[in-house]
């Protein structure tokens, strides 16, 4: 992060040299409610960060204050993309440990003559509290006595009521300004199973109750959460004095990191998941964690391009380019060159030797040499790109035609002679001739050609497959949807969002294993996916492609 851009480290800064704090204690608090997105990533590294950065703690702790969406799957791949991504927490938590402490904090309010049971419907409590321009309505259940809300709040928890039918609400102001004060719902009835607490209870406390008892009880000094929140700071200040916590925590916003093409809450990548378009959540066009390690993403190209986002209090979209840049400089110098073929045209070198097949010298990585050299095989058979050949070419195409002669990387120069069609026409073959004298690495000087081309040696060809992606949500589509036809965002699911092509890669790469990446020459950076890769198949996932118009 910035030095100078981050306002969150100059107040934490502050607070040790003036002596408000002598620590700093984070924590990352995500709902296990789905799997995590890039946004969360943003949180992860402040979180983390920050308290790394002042020797002090982050706890891993779970929000799972609401049974019906939370579930044990989530539990797991949170606390396994979190270590992914490099953090290791102080504590891992869960916010259900804290529930008899919670209800016993409520009791405290109710004692105190700070908080009481309502019997209006959800919808009534809603129209109760009024809007922006007008004060709220108080409740007719308002003005009951400590005696009678001790008991009710009892009940409640015993499971007397159906869902619904009571909630025990802080009596705090019905006229306030901000919305949030005006006797907000803290807890409420709710007869379901929770993946932690089973049916011990019937009664769930509400965020905004919840999270400052859960920081507080932490130990938390800084609970960094994102801006939306920001209007509920004065009810998380009044949470944690009125509950007489003796940590008190300090809240402070930040802007959300959202991305262009896609779309980033957990509701709507879910509804993705749920309806099919994608193949889970780790689909390599899910902007999750798992999508994107899947996808091939490095844990440090995620941190640098969230650090390079910078901290701050706006949250605009960062362009998904901005994201790419950072795969690719991380793979630059680490991911090994290969060759591979993903829509392959037989070539036949008509004047090669039958049946001789030699070993080429390629280098791992001309960027980094000490990654050192393979050995790849030719003969007098070979793949090409189907789109490295024209019959009719434009002007200044400089790959395989009629006559043309092109170098084919790490080997010889070939000649287009003659040009094979099945019966409707197209093209299945190409026969050429090579010119011995152009070996690579020979020094050959005699005369120049415009086109290099990638190529697969087919006797030994390993088949495969790969992948590639275009975003799976157009913002521009999205942006020039007429509003009054009433779409949401899985009207705009693009398509054409994956191609699948299946293809050859030189047998040099025949150990490979999921996870594993590489830099195919001309295509763009690939990892082996986890999720299709067999024994008998290997099936690459496209993480970027060569070129970039991005500038940091
Ligand atoms: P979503 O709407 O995607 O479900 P959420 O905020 O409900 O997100 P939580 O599980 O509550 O998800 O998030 C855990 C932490 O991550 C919170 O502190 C939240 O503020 C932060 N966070 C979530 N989304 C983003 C984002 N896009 N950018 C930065 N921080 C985020
Ligand atoms: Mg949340
Ligand atoms: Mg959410």
């Amino acid at each position: 992060m910035e030095e100078n851009s981050n306002f969150i480290r100059s107040i934490i800064k502050e607070d040790l040299e003036s002596g408000k704090r002598d620590t700093v204690i984070t924590r990352f608090p995500p709902e296990p409610n789905g799997y995590l997105h890039i946004g969360h990533a943003k949180s992860i590294v402040i979180n983390f960060g920050i308290a790394d950065e002042f020797n002090g703690q982050t706890n891993l702790r779970f929000d799972d204050t609401n049974p019906l969406k939370e579930d044990r799957e989530y539990v797991d791949s949170i606390k396994n993309d979190v270590a992914w991504l490099g953090y290791e927490w102080e504590n891992l938590r869960f916010a259900s440990d804290y529930f008899e402490e919670m209800y016993d904090r409520a009791v405290l309010l109710i004692k105190k003559g700070k908080a009481y049971v309502d019997d209006l419907s959800p919808d009534e409590i809603r129209e109760y509290r009024g809007t922006l321009t007008e004060p709220g309505k108080d409740s007719p259940y308002r003005s009951r006595t400590v005696e009678e809300n001790l008991d009710l709040f009892d009940r409640m928890r015993k499971g007397e009521f159906e869902n619904g039918k009571k909630v025990l609400r802080a009596k705090i102001d019905m006229a306030s300004g901000n919305i949030n004060m005006r006797d907000p719902v803290i807890y409420r009835v709710s007869h379901a199973t929770h993946h932690n607490t089973g049916d011990t209870w019937c009664i769930y406390p509400m965020y905004a109750f919840a999270h400052p008892l859960e920081d507080a009880i932490e130990g938390v000094t800084h609970s960094l959460c994102t801006t939306e929140f920001e209007e509920q700071r004065p009810l998380y200040n009044w949470v944690v004095e009125e509950c007489e916590m003796e940590s008190k925590p300090q809240q402070i916003e930040f802007g959300r990191l959202n991305i262009e093409n896609t779309v980033m809450s957990k509701r709507k990548l879910k509804q993705l998941v749920d309806e099919g378009y994608v193949d889970g959540w780790d689909d390599p066009r899910m902007p999750t964690i798992s999508g994107l390690r899947r996808k091939g993403y490095t844990p440090e190209s995620i941190r640098e391009f969230v650090q390079a986002t910078g901290v701050s209090k706006g949250s605009g979209a960062v362009d998904e380019a901005m994201l790419e840049h950072f795969v690719r400089e991380d793979l630059k110098l680490k991911a090994p060159r290969t060759m591979g073929i993903l829509n392959p045209l037989k070539v036949v070198i008509t004047n090669y030797p039958e049946g001789q097949v030699e070993m080429l010298d390629a280098e791992i990585n001309p960027e980094n040499p000490e990654m050192g050299t393979r050995q790849i095989p030719f003969s007098r058979e070979i793949y090409v790109e189907q789109d490295d050949f024209m019959e009719n070419p434009p002007k200044k195409y400089f790959r395989l035609f009629p006559g043309n002669e092109v170098r084919l990387k790490h080997a010889y120069f070939i000649k287009c002679e003659d040009v094979i069609k099945d019966e409707n026409g197209n093209v299945i073959e190409l026969h050429c001739t090579y010119d011995v004298e152009t070996k690579s690495g020979s020094g050959f000087t005699g005369r120049k050609v415009k086109g290099t081309l990638h190529w697969v040696e087919a006797s030994q060809a390993i088949p495969a497959e790969f992948r590639l992606y275009e975003p799976l949500i157009r913002d521009e589509d999205l942006k020039a949807a007429d509003e009054s036809e009433d779409k949401t965002f899985i009207d705009f699911v693009n398509e054409d969002s994956l191609t699948i092509q299946e293809g050859f890669i030189e047998p040099t790469m025949k150990d490979a294993k999921p996870q594993d990446k590489f830099q195919f020459f001309r295509h763009g950076y690939f990892n082996v996916d986890p999720k299709h890769t067999t024994e008998d198949k290997i099936v690459f996932n496209r993480i970027v492609s060569l070129k970039s118009s991005f500038k940091l």
